[in-house]
């Protein structure tokens, strides 16, 4: 089904359908499930949102750049469909099937290396993160996890802990677990530093507070995304990578969110130089469907035992078979210079904006993983409030668009890399609106 890609506000946003399915919602769904908008989706094609109301939105977000190629994109669809219909669930510790290995040899060709790889599948991102720290523990006989300030890496028992944000991600859920050390990493609009200043910093951290005897990992965001798309400085991650090299240290790289053609490469760490011993991906790597994998190095890959790594649904038939559509459809239109045009675009225009409205301290991101930091006028204080009055308007004005940050003052642009160009200057003359509205 395809649905006009056109910008359309028909109700008051929420519309009455919406602000009936809210009431329902807040009497059924758990409180600590939060939604950015009060909006119910109903549909959506390619860089369109359709709500129950028959609203309709750009959508800047991607259900945070899950949706790269955009919205029941037909090769996903056809894919999933087919498979749905013809083994949907047999569990590859029982059966094994084809399209798992496919997968599997799909991204030890794409990501980053060129030494022999294998991979796992799993079902999120934060089952991605945990079993990449099971693996590097396992390979290294060493327990300690080092992470970057910042940092987002989900929200299960470990991976919360590994989370930089307390609130919302931890307070109030420990104990956490235990062996999991945060470091200062880089963020050049804040510190100032430069890559080898923040990397000695770093290192400093690892070697004097933690030990690269007891570090079986250091896991890092080539771009930070919850964190606020946050850019590291040149040469931070190579240098960091050429020390875990150095010290026997397994060096993760969660793409899970700057993955899968969203920065114009396939995974991020590329624009970086460096080549990570495991890679994470979910996100964006099937369409929508749930499926995440770590991938890396064979001979780190195959250090636990048979029957360690798995789970019921992982790696599930359906969800491959989308995968297997996803990496196809980068190829087939080439997505991976897609990116680079919505850069080109979005960039400059977020830069103009930059220029009237001083509260944008900074712009910053690669490809189609962008943002800008608020700040009160002037100086480097966060301006949190700004960022709900931007996407409210943005979304009664037929935008959707999300928050990022530490300090929860980050607008992130992840648009589909399907969106047009027409669409995607819509939407920036409805944010420059907005700034105007501010
Ligand atoms: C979203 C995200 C995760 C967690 O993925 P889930 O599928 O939500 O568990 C981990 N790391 C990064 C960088 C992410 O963006």
């Amino acid at each position: 089904m395809t649905i006009e890609q056109r910008r359309s506000i028909v109700t008051a946003i929420p519309g009455p359908k919406s602000v009936a399915l809210q009431e329902r919602r807040t009497a059924a769904v758990a409180a600590g499930v939060s939604s950015a908008l009060p909006v119910f989706a109903e549909r959506a094609h390619g860089a369109i949102v359709v709500d129950v109301d028959g609203n309709q939105f750009i959508d800047l977000g991607s259900g945070i750049g899950v949706m790269t190629i955009g919205h029941t994109d037909e090769a996903v669809v056809a894919a999933a469909s087919a498979q749905l219909a013809e083994i949907t669930h047999a569990m590859f510790t029982i059966t094994p099937y084809e399209s798992y290995v496919r997968v599997a040899e799909l991204l030890a060709e794409h990501t980053p290396g060129s030494w022999a790889k294998k991979s796992v599948l799993l079902n999120s991102g934060a089952e991605a993160v945990e079993n990449a720290v099971k693996i590097a523990r396992h390979y290294t006989g060493r327990a300690g996890v080092a992470v970057l300030d910042h940092a987002y890496h989900g929200r299960t028992n470990l991976t919360m802990a590994m989370t930089f944000k307390a609130m919302p991600y931890k307070t109030g859920f420990g104990p956490l677990a235990p062996a999991v050390y945060h470091v200062p990493g880089s963020y050049p609009f804040r510190d100032g530093l430069s890559g080898t200043d923040a990397a000695a910093r770093t290192i400093t951290y690892l070697e004097k507070s933690i030990g690269a005897k007891d570090l079986a990992c250091v896991v890092a965001e080539p771009i930070q995304g919850e964190g606020g798309f946050v850019v590291p400085a040149e040469g931070y991650l190579a240098a960091l990578q050429e020390w875990c090299t150095a010290n026997g240290v397994v060096f993760i790289a969660d793409e899970i969110q700057s993955g899968m053609a969203r920065t114009g490469r396939y995974f991020a760490s590329e624009h970086f130089g460096v080549e990570p011993d495991l890679v994470l991906s979910a996100k964006g790597i099937a369409g929508g469907l749930p499926i995440a994998a770590v991938t890396g190095r064979a001979e780190i890959m195959d250090a636990p035992h048979a029957g360690g790594l798995g789970g019921t649904f992982a790696g599930n038939p359906v969800a491959a078979a989308a995968a297997i559509a996803v990496f196809g459809e980068i190829e087939r239109r080439d997505l991976l210079a897609e990116a680079g045009r919505i850069e080109g675009i979005l960039k400059p225009a977020l830069l103009e904006l930059q220029k009237s409205y001083p509260i944008i301290g900074d712009v910053r991101g690669i490809g189609a993983m962008l943002a800008i930091e608020l700040v009160q006028p002037g100086t480097k204080d966060p301006h949190p409030a700004a960022v709900p009055a931007l996407t409210a308007f943005a979304a009664q004005h037929g935008v959707l668009l999300l928050s990022a940050g530490t300090y929860g003052n980050v607008i992130r642009f992840l648009p589909s890399l399907a969106i047009s160009d027409e669409l995607l200057r819509e939407a920036i003359g409805v944010l420059q609106e907005g700034f105007a509205s501010l």
